[in-house]
Order: structure tokens, then C-alpha cells, then sequence
């Protein structure tokens, strides 16, 4: 829990969000400027500024948000998706809490 983080006061049910899944590890909740139809983020519970603060001990909730992606994509309707994770401020992260955005619906997404 990092005291000024907006994610952990999310985690924390002391900010309302639009949630999509919740285990003892992990949350999901829809972002609240969508770039796409449908648009949520997977949250590790754990305050973890970012990829870039990723250790080994963090393999497994590495990849247990990566394997709940398409799940929780799947539940929201879509049929394929796009995740992105961006690191650092040169890397476009503004919230420094680790999240995976997944986002998809609709036929407007860059071929990047
Ligand atoms: P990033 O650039 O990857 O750090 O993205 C942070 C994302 O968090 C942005 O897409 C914001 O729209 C989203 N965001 C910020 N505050 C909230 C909030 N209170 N609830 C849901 N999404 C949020
Ligand atoms: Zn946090």
C-alpha cells in the first residue's frame, strides 16, 4: 500500500471503480478514459510501481494477469483484444501502480 497511490486506494475501496474481477491477488475495473469499446485494467492488490520494479518474485503474478486477461475479455464480449503495459514516464505510465490495460470492441485500433 503506497499512502498517495490512486490504484491502491482503488484495492483499498476507498476510490469507487467500475470492477470487472477481484480475487485475493489481483483486480480488474474498467478505465475511466476508454480508448476502445471496452477497456479495463488488470491490478495486482500489491503495490508495484511498474514493469520496471518487476523482480523474480514476481513471476507468478506476472503471469497469472496475463492468463486472466483473456478470460475477463472473453467475459466482456470481446472476441480478440489488445493489452498494452506502459513503464515510466518516458514509456507513457502515468499511474505508478503495475497495471495491463485490455482493451478491444469496435474496428478503429492502429495496426501497431
Ligand atoms: P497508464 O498511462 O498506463 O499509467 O494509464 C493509467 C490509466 O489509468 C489511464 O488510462 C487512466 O485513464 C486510468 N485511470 C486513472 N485514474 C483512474 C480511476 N480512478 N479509475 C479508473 N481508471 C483510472
Ligand atoms: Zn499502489
Amino acid at each position: 500500500m503506497s499512502e498517495d497511490c490512486i490504484f491502491c486506494k482503488i484495492v483499498k475501496g476507498d476510490i469507487p471503480s467500475k470492477k470487472v474481477y477481484e480475487d485475493e491477488e489481483l483486480i480488474a475495473f474498467h478505465d475511466i478514459r476508454p480508448i476502445a469499446p471496452v477497456h479495463f485494467m488488470i491490478v495486482p492488490k500489491e503495490h508495484v510501481a511498474g514493469l520496471n520494479d518487476c523482480r523474480p518474485e514476481h513471476r507468478d503474478l506476472l503471469g497469472r494477469i496475463l492468463l486472466l486477461a483473456p478470460k475477463l475479455a472473453a467475459e466482456q464480449g470481446l472476441k480478440g483484444f489488445r493489452t498494452m503495459i506502459n513503464t515510466g514516464r518516458e514509456g507513457g505510465q502515468e499511474v505508478f501502480h503495475l497495471h495491463v490495460h485490455v482493451f478491444g470492441g469496435g474496428s478503429t485500433l492502429p495496426k501497431t
